[in-house]
């Protein structure tokens, strides 16, 4: 049965790299049948930023990645939060303990300070491995003795992992393929805190076995600990899971990884959801808040680093799910691009119905002083040209105020001595017609044809006393949208 979870530690927002490694496991698993588990993975205290959590179930709420097994919703290998599942690590504590991969070390961080520069002043880099374990205060250079009297002495100590010497590992990657590493390149790694705590490493390994993880999709960041994983699981007797390491997103230029702090940079979000540091009050704009459809958004996570077949661009979650491969993830970096999730934003837009994006204009702090019914038509004009649903209200601002200036450029192009007295006859036409679109477009076109003028002589000056300026959709759309009287009060306005 393939399981597959998302592991992240509280200790900030998940950003554009978490949701798109939370995205590739929830579609894997999918795609498998299988199941989406998210895990919380909170043992370093330190690190621990409050009201993390929460953001993290909020944003992949938002993007629709929804767990099947979760810390609210529970299931069958809860809990799902590594800081309450204690007894479980020191029983398994107990067990490595009692192997040769594992060992207590009682040095401090003083006297490991001292060790450090002691190698640093002879040019040589100190590494807590099998080369300097034998010098130190732990289980190993200690007598039985000793260790018993430490013990007793209630000293504190941490619990390390033996890496075997010059053992050549093969590590299988799904995504990378076959490498090795040999173990005198590891170091003795903390297994267990002196506060009883397990590290990362090994509460990570833990977990994946008793939460019958099959794959293991992460962050390539954590390629360098394969190592390690590969031989914690034979350490403990446990078949390992199926490992991919998922490459970095870079930055938009391509160089680099793209960092929390290249939102403020380039001018585009990095985290899905608008983010406030506890620490500084600062505030980190969001995806949501500003303006990106969560379908356009995964969609564009997404396609950064994993290409469907026939290159298709536009898929739904349950299409993403249906044909996600991860041998079609990409080895190399995926380079970010604002004008990429701005387009992807202006697809969905076009694909959303007018009544829902009324739904959500009505729901932002825009000032939507016209009844729904020509809010609706409003949007059908205007989204064509919409990236963000507020566009459609600021580049639409003409159909909620009259102008109440006319663009001088475009004065100079549309307006001539003759253009007062040609438009105040126009007015004149429009009285007693029926205000339609279609109606109205016979109406000005047999009016220029019968004055001998051009279409653009009149329809451009008519746009300008609507509009304030050359834009916007068709006139007698605006026309009809904004009715007889503030049609016939916007052209008395502008010839007077
Ligand atoms: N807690 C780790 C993180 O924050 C999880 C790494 C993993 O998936 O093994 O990224």
């Amino acid at each position: 049965k393939v399981r597959v979870r998302f592991a992240p530690s509280p200790t900030g927002p998940l950003h554009l790299g978490g949701v798109r490694t939370a995205l590739y496991d929830y579609l894997f698993a999918k795609n498998q049948g299988g199941e989406f588990v998210l895990r919380i993975e909170d043992t370093d205290t330190a690190r621990y930023v409050e009201g993390a959590e929460d953001y993290i179930e909020e944003a992949l709420e938002w993007c629709g990645i929804i767990a099947d097994e979760s810390p609210k919703k529970g299931g069958k290998f809860a809990p799902y939060r590594q800081s309450e599942r204690r007894d479980i690590y020191d029983r398994y504590t107990e067990q490595i303990l009692k192997t040769d991969y594992a060992y207590i070390a009682f040095d401090t961080a003083e006297e490991l300070d001292i060790i450090r520069a002691e190698y640093e002043a002879k040019g040589d880099v100190f590494s807590y491995d099998n080369k300097t374990r034998n010098r130190l205060r732990n289980s190993i250079a200690l007598s039985e003795e000793e260790v018993q009297k430490l013990l007793d002495e209630k000293t504190l100590y941490v619990v390390r992992f033996k890496m075997p010497i010059d053992r050549t590992l093969n590590l299988v990657d799904i995504i990378r393929g076959n490498s090795s590493v040999n173990t005198n390149t590891l170091d003795d790694k903390v297994l267990v805190k002196n506060d009883g705590m397990p590290t990362y490493h090994f509460a990570n390994i833990i977990d994946d076995h008793e939460m019958e993880i099959s794959h293991v999709i992460r962050g390539e960041e954590w390629l360098p600990s394969l190592g390690l994983h590969t031989l914690l699981y034979e350490a403990m007797g446990w078949q390992a899971p199926q490992f991919a390491h998922l490459s970095l997103i870079l930055k938009p230029e391509g160089k680099g990884k793209l960092s929390k702090r290249d939102g403020d940079k380039f001018g585009f979000p990095v985290f899905p959801l608008n983010f406030t540091d506890p620490a500084t009050g600062n505030v980190s704009k969001g995806y949501r808040e500003s303006g990106y459809l969560p379908e356009a958004f995964i969609n564009m996570v997404a396609l950064l680093g994993w290409s469907p077949a026939d290159d298709k661009e536009i898929l739904s979650l349950d299409e993403m799910a249906k044909e996600f491969d991860l041998n079609k993830v990409h080895k190399a970096g995926a380079r970010f691009s604002k004008e990429k999730s701005e387009w992807f934003n202006h697809q969905y837009i076009q694909k959303t119905s007018d009544e829902e994006l009324l739904t959500i204009l009505k729901n932002s702090d825009l000032d939507l002083n016209i009844e729904d019914e020509k809010l609706v038509k409003i949007i059908h004009l205007m989204k064509e040209r919409a990236t963000f649903p507020k566009d459609i209200y600021e580049n639409g601002k003409f159909f909620f105020e009259a102008p109440t200036s006319y663009d001088e450029k475009a004065s100079k192009k549309a307006w001539n001595d003759e253009t007062s007295a040609v438009l105040g006859e126009l007015v004149t036409n429009l009285e007693g017609t029926d205000f339609n679109a279609e109606n109205l477009k016979q109406i000005v076109h047999d009016f220029a044809e019968n004055k001998g003028l051009g279409m653009g002589k009149v329809m451009m000056p008519l746009r300008l006393a609507l509009v304030g300026e050359l834009k916007g959709p068709d006139v007698p759309d605006i026309m009809e949208l904004l009715g007889k009287e503030e049609t016939t009060s916007r052209i008395s306005n502008a010839i007077n």
